[in-house]
């Protein structure tokens, strides 16, 4: 008998197969059991009753418990009141592991308990569908930047210096030597796009988060294309392009999951490219009308990009940030003006920023100023200046959030989530 996955259902209507899988739930009404069976691509609810499934299987199913793990044969039927339209009528039960007490039922739970049980919490139907649309925006994003011709250079994860100051910084004990757990791939990146025009990488970025917002985690994944000869409007342009793109392959493939979990989803079928862009003054006059109080030259927090990200309906980018608040690398809109060739991409109904990125200073001279200016050790930044040295030129990127991204799409409060097993302040386990 074949083995198939419920995601495959629909092509073995009428006939018998085999599903390798779960206990998921189960009830009975009179001499009938109904047993939830996931295998991990889906749920299916089978029927055993008498007249069809064998005696010694029928007999098992009352001692079976939720996460017992069984191989059901059976003959798979259209039924329309089923939510995947699928049922199987069980003709034999095979049990590979069955043992009462597991923790998570499907009665609520807190946070911290499902926290510490996270190993087991991934296979309830809501973290479920999470972690699926996870798998697809990833997919999605790289296929996205292949299609244009990106090649994916991974960039290191010990890195050497502390190139944005160490407030946020995992050292880690090098042989002897300090290094660093990457907080961006960026300034590899910058080498690598010119040796290969279009790169990007995309692997995990570690940051000492001190602040518990339900947007940050310690380690996260992070998208960073870069551009060689690109200007800030070519890079936002493939921005939104990739975000528009990412929207509506979930929309399209992972319909079942959003609708899982309840996700009104009215609000994407509006989001359209280009998206709205506005400066950072006028961002941050608006910020102000709203109601959340803060000066020209300060970064957005979380309340302000809250309020902000709250009065629009589809993505939309602040551009022009002001030196202070962008890194030493970022381009000057003009040799005198203090605005940065910068630009933030910010989720709407209150979920902010999503990504971050601009134009890098190509100038050897003014780069080297701004290392001086912010006090950054030259000698760590030997190679990145040669970078300026020979054959430099305009270049761009941003980085994308990855567990930001899919907190928006999903519809969820907290990033912790998006991500199999998060790490923040106060949590390494399980
Ligand atoms: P924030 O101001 O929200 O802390 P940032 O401006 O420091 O973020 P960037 O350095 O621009 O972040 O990083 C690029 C992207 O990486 C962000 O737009 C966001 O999607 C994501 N990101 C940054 N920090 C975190 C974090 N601690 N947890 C999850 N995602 C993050
Ligand atoms: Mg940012």
């Amino acid at each position: 008998m074949k083995w198939v996955y419920i995601e495959d259902i629909s092509k073995y209507v009428g006939m018998e197969v085999e599903l390798r899988g779960w206990l998921h739930n189960k009830r009975s009404s009179g001499g009938i059991r109904f047993l939830l069976i996931r295998d991990g691509t889906g749920v299916i609810q089978g029927v055993a009753s008498k007249k069809d499934t064998e005696k010694e299987s029928f007999s098992l199913i009352d001692d079976l418990n939720q996460e017992a793990s069984i191989v059901v044969k059976g003959k798979v039927r259209e039924e329309k009141r089923s939510p995947i339209g699928f049922e199987l009528t069980i003709n034999s039960i095979q049990v590979i592991q069955n043992k009462e007490g597991y923790p998570i039922s499907p009665k609520s739970h807190g946070v911290d308990f499902l926290l510490q049980n996270r190993h087991l919490w991934v296979r309830s139907s809501k973290q479920w569908a999470i972690l699926r649309i996870r798998a697809e925006v990833i997919k999605a994003v790289e296929d996205y930047l292949w299609n244009k011709g990106f090649l994916r250079m991974d960039a290191p994860i010990f890195t050497p210096s502390a190139c944005e100051g160490t407030t946020t910084l995992f050292g880690v004990d090098y042989f002897g030597e300090s290094t660093y757990l990457s907080q961006s791939g960026q300034l590899y990146n910058e080498a690598t796009c010119m040796g290969f025009g279009r790169v990007y990488c995309f692997g995990p970025s570690f940051r000492a988060e001190k602040s518990k917002t339900r947007r940050h985690l310690t380690e996260f994944w992070q998208l960073e294309p870069e551009m060689a000869y690109a200007h800030l409007e070519d890079v936002m342009e493939l921005a939104e392009g990739m975000v528009g793109y990412t929207v509506n392959r979930v929309l399209k493939k992972r319909e079942s999951e959003l609708n899982t979990l309840e996700r009104d989803t009215k609000l994407f079928l509006s989001i359209k490219t280009p998206f709205p862009q506005i400066r950072y003054e006028e961002a941050v006059r608006r910020v102000n009308e709203l109601g959340e109080s803060m000066e020209l030259g300060e970064d957005f927090g979380a309340p302000q990009e809250t309020v902000l990200s709250g009065s629009f309906n589809t993505p939309f980018m602040i551009t022009h940030f002001p030196e202070s608040v962008k890194a030493f690398y970022m381009r000057k809109e003009s040799l005198n003006s203090d605005s940065t060739l910068s630009f933030d991409m910010l989720a709407p109904e209150g979920y902010g920023e999503i990504i971050g990125g601009g134009e890098r200073e190509f100038d050897r001279k003014e780069l080297e100023k701004n290392i001086k200016s912010r006090n950054l050790p030259m000698d760590a930044f030997k190679w990145y200046l040669d970078l300026r040295k020979f054959g430099s030129v305009p270049h761009a990127g941003f980085g994308l959030g990855i567990e930001r991204m899919v907190a928006w799409i999903c519809g969820i409060k907290h990033i912790r989530e998006t991500i199999p097993f998060p790490r923040m302040l106060g949590r390494v386990y399980p």
